[in-house]
């Protein structure tokens, strides 16, 4: 026997992603690799976030991590039948042992196919049970090393770092024994992991899956084009080109191309490959309403989806909190986002008003279909007529609002809506129209009146008043 050769030689580094329950340790795993900390980067905004991480292991070897611990990222992927991870690490908590979605990360890995690792986490308590939770995993259908079957289970803690060396030994050991496809010298291929906007204009994050993208390369994705203006590694740097198994951030894409899509160069696909934006948002609206649902279990989302009302067209769903690229996409499909026990970030929040992107997040699963319900029946209604406020005059105590009818026509009698950014702030009556001094009874298109409300509502310049007709 030869033991001088290596089995398979890896030419680029394994992708990995960490799947788990949650608070069973990803994220501190994670961090504990990347050596940084989420406080400070998040405050201090240090460390480029690119949605993915390229670590080295104490032998120099390279591995990517998907920087989404959980779900979110894997099915992003699997929404659009791009697998982008070589690898899966299951995280189960050491203390609590195995747990519903222990048990769905498991089945999206096995779905999947990709090789992976259990990660028995927080062994630094004294309350962890390696073993217990071995034989928890034996008795939903893990067959382990040594226990007749193939799986590597090992313990850490990404609180001392106990293990994680050895982990990412493991990690580097699977990628061998496995092989990964994917040269540098193949035809590029590479699956968009994140979006997102920042002065430097649109930023696509990529993992690359054979090939390269280099500076001045011309790219296509099923929808859009982009010239490679910029690349940059996920500590920031600016970098001439990227290489399969290794995470990037690119500048130069004009729209937006969704996430889990996959990226060519110009010369391997043509020109003609690129579709229209248009046409296939044509053929997914398909409801009235267009909406694109996040949720923090697989099981809500498919809760919500089955019980979907016909008129609602659903867009896109997926686990995990409301991003960047959820905005920008419900901004090129023209849907609303609604999240259930999910989050949203200040910022984000902050991009869906300037893209008026109407968000609702809701914990009660039947609110949440409620909300659906009085969406739908306002669309079943006709706008009779709609006004933009323009100016706002103190009148007594109270604030009348200069409006401009931009459709239709406004009668006295009216019930109005008052909207932000198409976002509903709530009904009002009117108490009095007045068009220079004189009351009037009703306002027409291209005419201007001042109007008293009741109740006043915080109402700003540039809010729509609506009147609905059935
Ligand atoms: P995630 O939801 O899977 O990403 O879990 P987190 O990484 O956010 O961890 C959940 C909680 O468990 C946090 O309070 C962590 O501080 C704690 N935790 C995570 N890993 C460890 C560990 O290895 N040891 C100990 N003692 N606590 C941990």
């Amino acid at each position: 026997m030869d033991l001088g050769k290596p089995l398979v030689q890896i030419s680029r580094p394994p992708v990995v992603t960490i799947l788990g329950h949650v608070d069973h340790g990803k994220t501190t795993l994670l961090d504990f690799i990347r050596k940084t900390e989420v406080a400070k980067r998040e405050a201090g905004g240090i460390t480029q976030r690119i949605g993915a991480s390229l670590i080295k292991t104490k032998e120099g070897k390279k591995i990517t991590f998907i920087d989404t611990p959980g779900h979110a990222a894997f099915y992003k992927m699997r929404s659009r039948g791009a697998y982008v991870a070589d690898m899966a690490v299951l995280v189960v908590a050491g203390e609590e042992g195995v747990k519903p979605q222990t048990k769905e990360a498991l089945n999206f890995i096995l779905e999947v196919g990709v090789p992976y690792i259990v990660a028995v986490t927080k062994i630094d308590l004294p309350t962890a049970n390696v073993d217990l939770v071995r034989g928890e995993m034996e008795k939903i259908g893990v067959s382990f090393e040594g226990r007749g079957g193939n799986v590597p289970l090992i313990g850490v803690s990404g609180r001392t770092g106990e293990g994680v060396e050895k982990l990412l030994d493991l990690i580097v050991l699977t990628a061998e024994v496995y092989g990964l496809k994917g040269s540098e010298n193949d035809p590029l291929e590479a699956v968009v992991i994140e979006t997102g906007k920042d002065k430097r204009g649109l930023t696509v994050s990529v993992v690359v899956k054979s090939g390269k993208i280099r500076v001045g390369q011309t790219l296509v994705t099923e929808t859009n084009r982009a010239k490679v203006r910029g690349i940059f590694d996920s500590f920031g740097k600016s970098i001439k080109e990227v290489l399969p198994g290794e995470p990037a951030l690119l500048l130069g894409f004009e729209e937006i191309p969704e996430v889990g899509s996959k990226i060519w160069s110009v010369e391997d696909k043509g020109e003609s490959y690129v579709v229209k934006r248009e046409e296939k948002t044509k053929v997914l609206n398909k409801g009235k309403i267009s909406l694109i649902l996040k949720a923090s279990t697989l099981g809500s989302i498919e809760a919500i989806t089955s019980n979907l009302p016909p008129d609602i067209g659903l867009i896109y769903s997926d686990v995990g909190d409301i991003t960047e690229s959820d905005i920008f996409l419900a901004k090129s499909t023209d849907s609303l986002i609604f999240g259930f026990e999910v989050k949203i970030s200040q910022q984000v929040l902050k991009l869906a008003e300037t893209e008026n992107v109407r968000v609702e997040i809701f914990d009660i699963i039947y609110k949440l279909f409620e909300k659906l319900e009085e969406i739908l029946k306002k669309e079943n209604y006709q706008v009779k007529g709609k006004a933009e406020i323009i100016a706002i005059f103190p009148f007594d105590k109270a604030k009348v609002a200069g409006c401009r009818v931009l459709s239709g026509e406004i009668k006295i009698s009216d019930k109005l809506i008052l909207l932000r950014n198409d976002s509903e702030i709530g009904e009002v009556r009117i108490v009095s129209m007045k068009k220079q001094k004189s009351d009037i009874q009703s306002v027409k298109q291209g005419e201007e009146c001042g109007i008293l409300l009741s109740p006043q509502l915080d109402f700003r310049i540039s809010d729509v008043l609506i009147s609905l007709q059935k």
